[in-house]
C-alpha cells in the first residue's frame, strides 16, 4: 500500500512565528473590501473568537491548506484526533543580522 501523507493535521507554531505577523481582517462590505490590520499580539480562535494567550498557537490545516486559528478548547471539541505536529524554531539572537 501506497503510503498517504497527512492531509488534515494541527501545525502549532508559536505565537512569535512570522506567519502569524502582519495579518490582515478580510472584511467584505457591499461595494468594496477592505483589509482592515490585525494587531501581532491579537491572535483570536477562527472557531469560536476567544483570544489565544498561550506561547503556542494550533493553526487547523484541511487538505494541506491552513483553515485557520484553534484554540485548545475547540480543537478538543472538532478535531480531538486531528495528528499535531509541532514546530519547533530555535529563534537565535542576531540570526536575522542584529538586534
Ligand atoms: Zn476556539
Amino acid at each position: 500500500m501506497i503510503h498517504r501523507r497527512t492531509r488534515n493535521y494541527i501545525r502549532r507554531i508559536s505565537r512569535d512565528d512570522p506567519e502569524l505577523k502582519n495579518r490582515f481582517l478580510h472584511v467584505i462590505g457591499p461595494r468594496d473590501a477592505l483589509e482592515v490590520p490585525v494587531s501581532d499580539e491579537l491572535i483570536v480562535c477562527d472557531v469560536c473568537n476567544r483570544k489565544i494567550e498561550t506561547s503556542m498557537v494550533n493553526v487547523l490545516i484541511i487538505d494541506r491548506m491552513p483553515w485557520g486559528i484553534i484554540c485548545e478548547e475547540c480543537r478538543l471539541k472538532h478535531h480531538p484526533n486531528l495528528r499535531i505536529i509541532e514546530e519547533y524554531k530555535i529563534w537565535r539572537r542576531g540570526k536575522e543580522g542584529g538586534e
